[in-house]
């Protein structure tokens, strides 16, 4: 593919073609109403996500006692991080600075906790209403029986993964008795894997990144007709589950008295990889929040996959390779090379901008958040960091808050940090992680 086209287009694709840490603008990002033209989903879809992630919270509870603290309802602490606040400030940073922490999220310690246990439970709903295990006005925690369980068991979940979404789907389908196969890159973590296999799951492992896996595994799926797959790149369904998160944090920012209006603005910073969790979570904050947010997604500078997919409008017909990039990161939940075209077009309007950062940083953003909140999250997670430091460092992003009317503002702002992952990373491993990069 001939990129020189894209890059006279859009300099700042120079800067990622040589692995140079930069920022994105979206040029096509909409206001008011005309965010939402041609999107034909919206609030309804999100309510009725969250509706049903309530009707299996007693089953979630029975089997997952980290669920248990809040009622069968998978949901984050929103933490206000004061000192490490007080330190950027020092630096350049304006504002009210949160993590939000879905790095602690129950059942499988990260953001696809939301997405991939959401699908999981549709799924399972699906065919237990068709089957007349259920109605949607029963307990579900009925669905726990031998009897049910045995149901399940007749049928397969599949999943292609770098790692956590695999841990999730695994996890939640295993414990509900389907069999479950996930299929997963050569980036994913050993512990993972063994994680996996010890709640019953089957783990196959490619040689191919992490679009490799995933054809492998829809194929392997489409074979039997009593297996459903998981696609990660273009479920509207994960989507919906990924979005229920801003129904959470409105309520979460609402109880703190946490004002987000066109005077106090709200932004936030979210890691990605091919789209699906950050998309579905940024959507739903749109739908809610209008033009008082501000979301950028943050990418490795070794595979910034969806700002080569939204900035040259190619989705996910571009994959880092044309660039000459090799999509080999630290980070292996953003390890993806190709981008979700799905999640590419409908941000078209929505997202703000994209960074991207090296692999040495993550690191260094690990300590400054262990060093000054004794929090722990995995080095994907750390990418948010990035965009709030960097907001207003680049010349890019100076001109950005001009251009919206930002700069005034900024000492009225709220930043949260959307911490994707980290309880489940073993102690010896996290250690490891907090020395790396020294
Ligand atoms: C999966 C993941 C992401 C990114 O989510 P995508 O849906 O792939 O964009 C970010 N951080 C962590 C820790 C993840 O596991």
């Amino acid at each position: 593919m001939d990129i020189k086209k894209f890059i006279e287009k859009e300099p700042v694709l120079e800067d990622v073609k040589n692995l140079k840490p930069t920022l994105w603008i979206n040029p096509n990002k909409k206001y008011g109403d005309a965010v939402w033209e041609g999107i034909d989903f919206g609030m309804e879809e999100i309510e009725d996500a969250d509706k049903r992630l309530r009707r299996f919270a007693p089953l979630l509870k029975k089997y997952f006692e980290d669920t248990r603290e809040y009622d069968g309802v998978i949901e984050s602490p929103l933490k206000k991080i004061s000192n490490l606040e007080k330190v950027l400030k020092e630096e350049n940073f304006m504002g009210d600075l949160y993590l939000k922490m879905d790095s602690h999220l129950a059942v499988a310690g990260s953001i696809k906790a939301r997405g991939g246990i959401y699908e999981v439970l549709y799924h399972a709903e699906k065919l237990a209403l068709e089957n007349n295990l259920i109605t949607e006005n029963d307990d579900y925690s009925v669905l726990a029986s031998d009897e049910n369980r045995k149901f399940f068991s007749k049928y397969t979940i599949q999943v292609g993964s770098t790692g956590n979404l695999g841990l999730s789907i695994g996890i939640t389908s295993a414990t509900l008795g389907f069999n479950v196969i996930v299929h997963m890159s050569n980036d994913a973590k050993q512990w993972k894997k063994d994680l996996l296999r010890s709640k019953g799951a089957t783990v196959k492992e490619y040689e191919g990144d992490f679009t490799a896996a995933v054809e492998q595994g829809r194929a392997e799926s489409d074979k039997d007709p009593n297996s459903y797959f998981v696609d990660d790149e273009n479920s509207m369904t994960l989507f919906m589950g990924y979005a229920v998160a801003a129904l959470r944090l409105q309520k979460q920012l609402e109880d703190k008295k946490i004002v987000v209006d066109k005077d106090h603005p709200l932004f936030v910073y979210i890691p990605c990889g091919v789209g699906g969790s950050p998309g579905g979570v940024t959507f739903g904050l749109k739908k809610i929040f209008g033009d008082s947010l501000h979301v950028f997604f943050i990418e490795p500078t070794h595979a910034p996959a969806m700002l080569i997919g939204m900035a040259t409008g190619l989705n996910s017909k571009i994959s880092v390779k044309d660039f000459g990039i090799d999509g080999k990161t630290e980070a292996d939940g953003l390890a993806v090379g190709r981008p979700s075209g799905f999640v590419g077009g409908v941000m078209k309007t929505i997202l703000d901008g994209i960074f991207t950062i090296s692999d040495d940083k993550l690191f260094d953003y690990m300590r400054l958040l262990n060093d000054n909140e004794g929090v722990q999250i995995e080095p994907s997670s750390c990418a948010a960091f990035e965009g709030v430091i960097k907001l207003n460092e680049y010349e890019s992003s100076k001109e950005y808050l001009k251009k919206n009317n930002l700069s005034d503002k900024m000492k009225n702002s709220t930043h949260i940090a959307w911490a994707t992952g980290g309880k489940l990373v073993p102690k010896e491993i996290m250690e490891k992680y907090l020395k790396t990069y020294l």
